[in-house]
Order: structure tokens, then C-alpha cells, then sequence
């Protein structure tokens, strides 16, 4: 039977959601086509904060990757923005030409960043905070610079603020009204706020109007409409959103502040849906997920019903916030302003720092502001949404934390089932528990991965976690941490089946060990691809399909969806004849941009997918090995051959070391420097294998990482001959190989088992050094270029590189 046609437009949270509802209700009604502007997955927009504040990457913040596509037949196009709809002929077209027609149509086109159009805010250096690309802007910014300044107090500009703090950079946040975050708090509660982010190292200039961004190419400050003036380096502009509505106007479809939807998110045009921030539905276009996620509910389910619907659609929903700085406990819900006829219940304790605000109209708690302990927010909250008349009700019963004497137990027991544990998905407490109990569930991630749960802010961990001790009588704090939502088993469980059982292929790991998923996931899928080859580097095949995509590729992805190409340079040393080649090759490829990296290399910036077998035919140069969980570079000073301070060979100990790591797999990327003395030019501190020239022989550290979570390294031995040196990274980086979970950096695998351990294992025990070395060679044995594998391949060409023609 021919598949409805399904175009979303916006590879967003609210998008993929709606598609996620439609799947759940019938997997095999459309056959689904998704166009995203942005070159990735599906990501959790939300957690952009907590990659910011350095508690988590952007791999993991990816909630459908590559494979969920593939699973459930998604044609998808990142990179790819829709650029014109046909409403009358059914036909969207692609900034690529792609052309698709559709039976159904959703906007979720999301919104755009509002940016103040002050005199310079075109300035390198002044940027917003929406999307993976600003995020990893201002890790990088914070490499070189260190004055920020955050314009807007809101929940956004807090969070980001926060986050450049931790990046080590001094944060000025300018915001216009007399205290922060004042849509969501009142001024008492906003007072303390800024009291508590005060004491974190944030300073505050409130009431301040931005007159215009000063400096030349780069912003060098603020002027302010009073005169006074402040230097910044960085300027993240934090002042609101706007929906993204300019394509689905050009399109014609009715449009105020956001596209006009009716309760079950119908455009103005037949067949046309809008859902998320995109859409305006009784006059408000939330920026929230909680409603975006209500709304895709509701399209999901008329949109697959065979009968137009006779239940009524969306209602709007009653939104809350919660501000994602580790140490503040700030809950704000519905109308939180006192009014006419309002009255409030207010507790405001100075010794503990807390302040509780409900705000109650009639016989309704209609909003509520909680600061310093928010465990009556889920309460709250539900008694908003339910209507719940309170008129009879004790305040006490209203605020049941404060009662003297207050139970310390978590909030979790007293909540009724239907009680919502998470807002932004909309769980319920005995949605989690049937799920805990019916499905033998016994982590948060388990519970995350089943439900919904937790997927979204993050804010209801704690809750979730009391409902499994509650509900499994267990310790969840002390539970092991599962490789991912696949399964129970932790990296070391999987490892040691895998020795223990002899298993050699992915299927075969996850049938054995009763994985969850028949594909598994982008976590469990290259640590296992990973973990087989380590185990036997001989017989196991390295599976290409487990690969991130930049490995897969074996270049680094862009965010206009090119590719970097990196070739090898050993030890930072080229010549007259490679140089001659790239310089050919980028001109041949109109290669946009060509730069000399940290790693002392040249980066050929911008190359088309399809071009890179030939570019790197044309080079003859290896791979660098820039995109890989392998060893990137070896650093080198220039040592005895030119400077007057080096006595040692750092160059050649540089490029022997390159040349015998190149291409062995590591848990995570490795990178190496040699220095030939204790000034240390190529940064040997802070590499994960840093070598320095010193008298008498070298000096070798360890677990040393200049990246996001700054480390020095470990001096781990002093030795006379740089055959000691690479023997002892030999041994260093196989028990690494062999005893690091998947995508463990050696700076936190050496804080995991202690410097003390590793000295144990790799100097005082020799059999086990030599035994380690052995089997490294081994590995070392079965490396190789993967650019001339593939080159040398038309199939791989063919099935990696070669662009599909598309059928219209
Ligand atoms: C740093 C940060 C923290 C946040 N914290 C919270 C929080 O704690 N709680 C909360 O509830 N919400 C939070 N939000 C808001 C939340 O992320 C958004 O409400 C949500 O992501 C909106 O989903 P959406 O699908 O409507 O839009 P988006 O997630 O923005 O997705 C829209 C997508 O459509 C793409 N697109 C646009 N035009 C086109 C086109 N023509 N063709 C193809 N693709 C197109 C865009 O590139 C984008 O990828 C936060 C947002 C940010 C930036
Ligand atoms: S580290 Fe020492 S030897 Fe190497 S370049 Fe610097 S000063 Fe010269």
C-alpha cells in the first residue's frame, strides 16, 4: 500500500517529537522525509546550558542520532533548510534542490535569537546562545579571552553566564529592569538571586540600557546609555526570541507572532500543521518544551485518526521554569504578580536562605515563586494544573514543607499517581512507577530511556530517583552505571563477557547480553565496536556502521555539512614538496580556508563530501588521524637541531613516536608532545602524553589536557633514553586501552584509578610491562591509513562518498 507522504520542516525538539508520537500511534502510516538547517541529529537544545558549564558533551546531548533515522526509515537532510513551499501543489523545496511532495506538512521551524540592533552588534565576538555552533563559540572564546559580558538576566542569560564562568572568564551580566529574571520572579526573590549568584562570582549591572558595542574588528566593550562603559571581549546577547515564521509567511500561511494554528495546530493552509515554538495558539507562542511536547501530542493523534476528532485538541498549557545553575533552587509557575484580587502566602526564612511565594485567586492556587527549596514545586504545580479548589484547605496543607516539624522525606511519597514527576514530558508518578515495576527498572537512565522521563531539562532526577528507592526499596545512588538505556551491563561487564565469551561481533554482544534495542544505540554501538577490536585486534572487524560519522568519513564535519581534511604532518615537520601539494589541492577544490592548527598542521577547511577520495588522492599524504578516538598528534619544539637552549632530539623523538601510535584505536583522543627542555614550547604539560628534555635523559607526564576540563600532567618517570620513553608509553597506553571505559579521556582515567596504580602496573611490574608492550604490537600491527584503504576501494568510495541522486 502506497505511505502518506510526511515533509517536517525543523529537525528540532518539537518536530521530532510530533514524530515520535506519530510512530508510537502507527510506525508504518508515513513514509517521512525531515529537513533540519543544522548539520546534526536531533539534539536536547535545553542541556546546551550544562555543555556550556562543562557537566556534559555535545555527543551526549544527542536525543535521536543517525541510527533512529536509519531505523524507522526517515529520509533525512541536515544542513538542508527548506527554502520555499508549495501549498497549492503540495511541494517543498530544499536550499540543495532537493524537491518533496507531501500529503501532510509540519512547521517546526522553532525560533531565531532576538538581537538587539545596537551600533557594532555585528562585531566578531558577539554572538547568542541558541545552538551547538554558539555553544562551542564560547568554549573557544573562553580559550583566548576572558572578559564576557551576558546582555539580559533572564533564565538564558543566567545560564550562559554561569557557564562562561566555569569556562574561567570574568562575567559582567547587564540586564535593564532593577532585579533578574523578573518575568519569573518578584523582586525579593530576584534580590536573592542575585545575592546567591553574587557569592558565585557573577557581577550584576542591573538597570543599564546598552548605547552600542565598541571596538574595531572585535567588540572591546559596552557603552551604556548613562555614559559609563565597560570592556568585554565576548558579548553573549541573552534578550529573548522570535519565532522562525519568515518561510511559512513567504508560503502563505496566516501569521501573527508566530504561525496561527487552531486547537488541533492546522495552519491556515490545508494539509499545513505547525507545532512548537513556531506556533502561536490562542495568541501565545510558548518557548518552553513542555507545551511544545503537549502540542505534538495532539497533531500525532489527529493526524493519524481516520475520522476527523471529536475529543477537543490543545487547551494551552500552564508553564513553569526552573534555572539550570548547580546551587540555585529557583521554581516560578503561572501568574506569580500579586493582584487585585489575588492574596498570597508567603514564608521567606533568612537564616536558610529560602523564600516561598503561592499566589492564590478564588479558591485556585493560580501561580507560585519557590526559592531555596523547590520540593513542593511538582505539587504546586499539579494543583495549578488540575484547578484544584483549595478554599477549604489549611495554608500548611498548601505549603506542606513549612509545617513545624516537616517530614524530611522526599516529596515523591505523598504524591497522588496521577501527579506529574515530569513537567516537560508530561510523566506521571505512576507512569514511573508501573514502568519501574512492570519492567524491572533500576536506574534513572533506565527509567530516562522508558518513559521519558528526565529526557528533557533534567530537573526531575532527583525526584526519579527517590521514586525507584521508593518503589524497589534500593539504593539507587549506589546502583552501576549501565553502558546506556540498551542495557543493565556496565562498560567493564561488557568487556569481560566479550574476553570471557569470545564474542566477536556487535549483533552477537547484544543478543548474548540481552540488549534491549536490535541496533543499539550511538552510546552502546561504537564503545562495543570499540571494545571488540581491543579485545582481539587480529580477528575482530572493525564494523564502519558503529562509527561516529566523522570516523565513519575519516574527515571532520562542518556546520554547513563540509568536511575538514587534515593530513599528517610527523612531529609538525613538512617540506617544500607537501606544501606545493596542498596548496595545489586547494586551489583545485577551491578549498575555503586553509589554517595552521594548535597540533602544528594545515587544515583544509570546507571540502565537499563527495570531493574528499580525490582530495586526498591528490594530496598523497596520510591521515592525520584529526577526527579519530586515536592518537591526533605528537607536538614538537625544535629542539637541539636549531635552539640554543635544546640539547635533545625532540623533533626525531617526536616523529618516531608519531609514526609508531598513528593509527591504534584509543578509548578517546590521544595527543602527545615532546619538548627538547623544561621551557616547555610544544606544551608537553598538558598533553596526555608529554615528554620533556631534561638533564640526563626525559621526563615523561601523563594524563595532562588543555581542553575544556583543564589539567596539568602527572610526571609519572624520569628515564635516559628515549627508547625508555616510547616503551613506557607503550605500556601506559595499552592498560589505557584495555582498562578505559569508551570515550574516557586518560586526565579522568588517571583521577579514576590513581597515578599510584598505574606506577604499580607499568614500572614496578615488569612481567606485566613487557606483557602489555607484546600486545600492543600486536595492535600496532593491524593499523592502517584509512585514507588509502579508501582510495585505493571504489566500493568504499561508492558507498561512502559517492552522491546519491535523489528521486523527485
Ligand atoms: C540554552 C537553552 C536552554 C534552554 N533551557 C530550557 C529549559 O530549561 N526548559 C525548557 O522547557 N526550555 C528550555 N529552552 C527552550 C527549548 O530548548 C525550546 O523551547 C525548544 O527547543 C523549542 O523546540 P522547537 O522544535 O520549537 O525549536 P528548535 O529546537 O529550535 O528546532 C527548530 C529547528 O528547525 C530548524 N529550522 C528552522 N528553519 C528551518 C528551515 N527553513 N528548514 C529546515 N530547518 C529549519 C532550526 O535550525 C532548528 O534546528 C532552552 C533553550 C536554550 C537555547
Ligand atoms: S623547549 Fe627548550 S629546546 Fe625546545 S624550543 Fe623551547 S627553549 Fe628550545
Amino acid at each position: 500500500m502506497m505511505r502518506e507522504k510526511l515533509v517536517l520542516i525543523g529537525n528540532g525538539m518539537a518536530g521530532i517529537r510530533t514524530l515520535e508520537e506519530i510512530m508510537k500511534i502507527d510506525k508504518d502510516r508515513f513514509e517521512i522525509t525531515v529537513f533540519g538547517e543544522e548539520p546534526y541529529p536531533n539534539y536536547n537544545r535545553i542541556m546546551l546550558s550544562k555543555v556550556l558549564q562543562g557537566d556534559t558533551s555535545v555527543d551526549d546531548i544527542v536525543l535521536n542520532d543517525y541510527v533512529w533515522y536509519a531505523e524507522n526509515q526517515i529520509e533525512l537532510h541536515t544542513g538542508d533548510p527548506v527554502v520555499k513551499v508549495d501549498t497549492k501543489k503540495q511541494v517543498v523545496y530544499s536550499e540543495n534542490g532537493i524537491k518533496r511532495p507531501y500529503d501532510k506538512l509540519i512547521f517546526a521551524t522553532g525560533s531565531n535569537p532576538f538581537m538587539l540592533p545596537l551600533p557594532g552588534a555585528d562585531k566578531e565576538g558577539v554572538i547568542a546562545f541558541r545552538n551547538i555552533k554558539d555553544t562551542e563559540t564560547m568554549i573557544e572564546a573562553a580559550k583566548s579571552y576572558k572578559k564576557a559580558a551576558v546582555i539580559g538576566g533572564g533564565l538564558l542569560g543566567l545560564e550562559a553566564a554561569r557557564g562562561l564562568l566555569n569556562l574561567n572568564m570574568e562575567v559582567d551580566v547587564i540586564h535593564i529592569s532593577d532585579y533578574l529574571m523578573e518575568r519569573q520572579l518578584d523582586a525579593q526573590s530576584g534580590k536573592m538571586l542575585r545575592q546567591e549568584l553574587e557569592s558565585q562570582g557573577m557581577n550584576f549591572l542591573l538597570e543599564k540600557n546598552t548605547d552600542s558595542i565598541v571596538g574595531n574588528k572585535r567588540v572591546e566593550g559596552l557603552r551604556f546609555k548613562d555614559g559609563t562603559s565597560i570592556d568585554a571581549d565576548l558579548v553573549v546577547m541573552a534578550v529573548g526570541i522570535k519565532p522562525n515564521i519568515d518561510l511559512a509567511k513567504k508560503s502563505g500561511l496566516k501569521a501573527e507572532r508566530a504561525i496561527l494554528v487552531d486547537d488541533y495546530m492546522q495552519t491556515s493552509a490545508k494539509n499545513v500543521y505547525a507545532v512548537g515554538e513556531c506556533a502561536e495558539h490562542r495568541g501565545i507562542a510558548y518557548g518552553l518544551v513542555a507545551p511544545l511536547y503537549e502540542q505534538g501530542k495532539v497533531l500525532a493523534e489527529h493526524i493519524c485518526a481516520e475520522e476527523p476528532s471529536t475529543v477537543p485538541g490543545y487547551q494551552g498549557s500552564v508553564v513553569y521554569t526552573q534555572l539550570k545553575v548547580s546551587g540555585v533552587d529557583v521554581f516560578s509557575a503561572g501568574k506569580f504578580v500579586d493582584g487585585e484580587n489575588t492574596k498570597a502566602i508567603r514564608v521567606h526564612d533568612e537564616f536558610e536562605g529560602v523564600y516561598k511565594k503561592v499566589v492564590v485567586e478564588g479558591d485556585k492556587v493560580v501561580g507560585a515563586i519557590l526559592f531555596g527549596d523547590t520540593s513542593d514545586s511538582p505539587r504546586l504545580l499539579q494543583m495549578m494544573r488540575d484547578g484544584q479548589d483549595v478554599s477549604e484547605m489549611d495554608k500548611v496543607a498548601i505549603l506542606p514543607s513549612e509545617a513545624e516539624g516537616g517530614s524530611k522525606e522526599s516529596p515523591v511519597v505523598a504524591m497522588a499517581d496521577s501527579e506529574i514527576i515530569c513537567g516537560c514530558n508530561g510523566v506521571s508518578k505512576g507512569a514511573i512507577c508501573s514502568a519501574i515495576t512492570d519492567q524491572g527498572l533500576s536506574t534513572v537512565e533506565e527509567v530516562k530511556q522508558c518513559t521519558n522521563a528526565s529526557r528533557s531539562c533534567g530537573g526531575c532526577k532527583p525526584l526519579v530517583a527517590d521514586l525507584l528507592e521508593l518503589t524497589t526499596g534500593a539504593e539507587v545512588a549506589n546502583a552501576k552505571e549501565p553502558m546506556c538505556g540498551c542495557t543493565d551491563h556496565s562498560h567493564e561487564e561488557v568487556v569481560e563477557q566479550i574476553r570471557e565469551l569470545g564474542l566477536s561481533h556487535r549483533r552477537e554482544v547484544m543478543n548474548v547480553l540481552g540488549w534491549e534495542s536490535d541496533e543499539g544505540c550511538s552510546k552502546c554501538r561504537p564503545a562495543i565496536n570499540y571494545y571488540l577490536k581491543m579485545v582481539d585486534p587480529i580477528n575482530n572487524e572493525d564494523d564502519h556502521t558503529s562509527r561516529f560519522v566523522n570516523e565513519r568519513l575519516h574527515a571532520n564535519i562542518n556546520h554547513n555539512g563540509t568536511f575538514t581534511v587534515v593530513p599528517r604532518m610527523y612531529g609538525g615537520v613538512t617540506n617544500a614538496d607537501q606544501l606545493r601539494k596542498i596548496a595545489d589541492v586547494a586551489e583545485k577544490y577551491e578549498v575555503p580556508l586553509l589554517k595552521v592548527t594548535g597540533g602544528q598542521r594545515i587544515d583544509l577547511f570546507g571540502v565537499e563530501k563527495e570531493d574528499l577520495p580525490n582530495v586526498w588522492e591528490d594530496l598523497g599524504m596520510r591521515s592525520g588521524s584529526a577526527y579519530a578516538k586515536a592518537l591526533r598528534t605528537v607536538k614538537t619544539c625544535v629542539g637541539e637541531q636549531f635552539c640554543r637552549f635544546g640539547t635533545q632530539d625532540s623533533i626525531g623523538l617526536g616523529i618516531e613516536l608519531e609514526k609508531k601510535f598513528e593509527y591504534i584505536n584509543t578509548p578517546h583522543k590521544v595527543k602527545m608532545a615532546v619538548s627538547a627542555c623544561p621551557r616547555n614550547c610544544a606544551e608537553s604539560g598538558i598533553k596526555d602524553f608529554g615528554v620533556v628534555g631534561v638533564d640526563g635523559g626525559w621526563e615523561l607526564y601523563v594524563g595532562g589536557n588543555g581542553g575544556v576540563d583543564l589539567r596539568g600532567g602527572d610526571l609519572f618517570v624520569k628515564v635516559e633514553t628515549k627508547e625508555e620513553i616510547i616503551d613506557t608509553i607503550s605500556a601506559f597506553m595499552q592498560y589505557y586501552r584495555e582498562n578505559a571505559r569508551y570515550l574516557e579521556r586518560t586526565s579522568h582515567f588517571i583521577e579514576r584509578v590513581g597515578l599510584d596504580h598505574m606506577k604499580k602496573v607499568i614500572l614496578e611490574d615488569e612481567q606485566g610491562r613487557k606483557a602489555l608492550i607484546e600486545r600492543m604490537e600486536v595492535a600496532l600491527s593491524t593499523g592502517k591509513d584509512p585514507w588509502k584503504e579508501i582510495v585505493d576501494s571504489e566500493e568504499k568510495k561508492k558507498e561512502l562518498f559517492e552522491k546519491k541522486s535523489v528521486e523527485v
